[in-house]
C-alpha cells in the first residue's frame, strides 16, 4: 500500500563523468519496490566557497581523485540512517544536514549527500508515477528554459588561448523550446563550417563547445555573429551569451589572464566588458569577476545590470547566505544554479526560491565533467526560471539535458510555454515572434 512505502534501502557506486574521472551514483530503493538513481557532476573552474566534494586523495587511483569514501559514507552511515524514513525530500536533506554537521558537508562529502538527495526525490516521484518536473513544480511546472549553448570553450576547459572560458548563443526570439534548440544547433554547425573554411580547428573542449586559437575575444565573438547570419538567423532572434570564470584570472589584489598574462584591475575588467557589449549583442555575463570582488561586482551590476544579466557563479555557489550578501550589496542581478555546489534539492530549491523573491534571474546549469544524468533538465522546468545553461549540442551528457527537454516540451504538449513567450517589455521580440509564426 502506498503509504506504506518508505525508503528501504541506499545504495552507491563509483562510476565516471565525462573526463573520465570519478563520480558517484546512488539508488534509493523503497519498501514498495520503486527506485530512484542519480549521478552527480563536477565542475573544474570550482568556487571556493562551494560545498566539498569529498575525494579519497589517494594517488593509487585516478591520480588522487576515487571517490570510495563518499561512496562507504552513502553504503554505511546514510543506509542505516535513511533507512525506514518517509519518502520525503525535505526530511531527508534535514537528516543529512544533521547527519553531516559541517559548514561545508565535508565529512560525508556533498557529492554523497546530493546523489542520495536527488536520488530520493527520483524515488518519490517513481512512487507517484510522476514525472520529475511535476513531482517539483506541480500544475504550474509549463515553462521550458532557453537554452544558453557553449559553443565556444576557452579558459580552464580547453588548451586554446582564449581567457574567457565560455561563448554561448541564446536563441531567445522563436516560439517554442524546439524551434530554439533547432536553431541552436544549426549554429553550432555553421560554425563549424567556417572555422573549416578558415582553417580553424573544430576539436571540442569540456562542454562540446570548438575550441580553436583566436585572435583576441572580439574574434572569437564575430565568428560567433557570423555563424548565426551564415545560418540564415539575425542576431535579434540569437543573442550572446559569456561566462567569463574570472576567479581564475584572480591575482593578488588584482586579476593576471591566465593565457594572455595580461593584468587588469575590477574597473578596467568592467570597461572591458562596456566596450565589447556595446559592439557584440551580448545579453549576459556570468563571472566577470572573481569570486570575493564583491565591490567591483557592485560597481560592473550599476554599469551593465540595467541591459544584461550580470550572473554570479563563483560569486554565490548556489548559497542562500552568499546570495543574500549579493542582494544586500545590489552585486549581480542573476544567479547560476549548481545543486552540487551547494549538497542538496531542498537548498537549491530554497535559493531560487531567494532569487525569484528578490527578482533576480535563476539559470539551472550544468558542471564542465558530466554525466548522463538529467536532473537539471526537470528541476529547470519544475521551477520556471527561463534558462538552463547546459554546454554545446554535442557529446551525450550535454544533448542528453536538451532531449529530455524535448520530452517534457511534448508531454506538455499545449500548455507548454517557452521562457520568452513571456517577455513582455520587448515589442520587438513580439513583432518578431508574430512574424515567425
Ligand atoms: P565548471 O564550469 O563546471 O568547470 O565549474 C562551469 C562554469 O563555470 O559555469
Ligand atoms: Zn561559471
Amino acid at each position: 500500500m502506498r503509504f506504506k512505502n518508505r525508503i528501504d534501502t541506499v545504495k552507491a557506486r563509483e562510476i565516471i563523468d565525462s573526463r573520465g574521472n570519478p563520480t558517484i551514483e546512488a539508488i534509493v530503493v523503497t519498501t514498495a519496490g520503486y527506485a530512484g538513481r542519480a549521478k552527480v557532476p563536477s565542475g573544474a573552474s570550482t568556487g571556493a566557497h562551494e560545498a566539498l566534494e569529498l575525494r579519497d586523495n589517494d594517488d593509487s587511483r585516478f591520480g588522487g581523485k576515487g571517490v570510495l569514501n563518499a561512496v562507504e559514507n552513502v553504503n554505511g552511515v546514510i543506509n542505516r540512517e535513511l533507512s525506514g524514513m518517509p519518502i520525503s525530500v525535505a526530511a531527508v536533506d534535514k537528516r543529512l544536514l544533521e547527519l553531516d554537521g559541517t559548514e561545508d558537508k565535508s565529512e560525508l562529502g556533498a557529492n554523497a549527500i546530493l546523489a542520495v538527495s536527488i536520488a530520493v526525490a527520483r524515488a518519490g516521484a517513481a512512487s507517484l508515477r510522476m514525472p520529475l518536473y511535476r513531482y517539483l513544480g506541480g500544475i504550474d511546472a509549463l515553462r521550458l528554459p532557453v537554452p544558453m549553448m557553449n559553443v565556444i570553450n576557452g579558459g580552464a576547459h580547453s588548451s586554446n588561448n582564449l581567457d574567457i572560458q565560455e561563448f554561448m548563443i541564446m536563441p531567445m526570439g522563436f516560439p517554442s523550446f524546439s524551434d530554439a534548440l533547432r536553431a541552436g544547433c544549426e549554429v553550432y554547425h555553421s560554425l563549424a563550417r567556417l572555422l573549416r573554411s578558415e582553417g580553424k580547428s573544430t576539436g571540442v573542449g569540456d562542454e562540446g563547445g570548438f575550441a580553436p586559437d583566436f585572435k583576441d575575444e572580439r574574434e572569437a565573438l564575430s565568428y560567433l555573429c557570423r555563424a548565426i547570419e551564415w545560418a540564415g538567423y539575425t542576431t535579434d532572434q540569437i543573442k550572446i551569451a559569456l561566462d567569463v570564470a574570472a576567479t581564475e584570472w584572480v591575482d593578488g589584489d588584482g586579476y593576471k589572464l591566465p593565457k594572455a598574462g595580461t593584468r587588469l584591475t575590477s574597473s578596467e575588467i568592467t570597461e572591458k566588458f562596456r566596450t565589447l557589449s556595446a559592439e557584440f549583442p551580448i545579453v549576459s555575463i556570468e563571472d566577470p569577476l572573481g569570486e570575493d570582488d564583491f565591490e567591483g561586482w557592485k560597481s560592473i551590476t550599476d554599469t551593465l545590470g540595467e541591459r544584461m544579466m550580470l550572473v554570479g557563479d563563483d560569486l554565490f555557489v548556489t548559497n542562500t547566505e552568499r546570495l543574500k550578501m549579493g542582494i544586500n550589496k545590489n552585486a549581480a542581478n542573476a544567479v547560476l544554479v549548481k545543486p552540487n555546489q551547494i549538497g542538496t534539492l531542498s537548498e537549491t530549491m530554497a535559493l531560487c526560491r531567494m532569487a525569484r523573491e528578490s527578482g533576480y534571474k535563476y539559470i539551472l546549469s550544468h558542471r564542465s565533467g558530466e554525466t548522463s544524468d538529467t536532473t537539471i533538465a526537470d528541476i529547470a522546468v519544475a521551477l520556471g526560471g527561463g534558462f538552463i545553461k547546459t554546454g554545446a549540442p554535442c557529446r551525450s551528457e550535454r544533448c542528453e539535458k536538451y532531449n529530455r527537454l524535448l520530452e517534457i516540451e511534448g508531454e506538455l504538449g499545449e500548455g507548454a510555454l517557452f521562457a520568452s513567450s513571456s517577455n513582455k517589455k520587448s515589442s520587438s521580440e513580439k513583432k518578431l515572434r508574430s512574424l515567425l509564426r
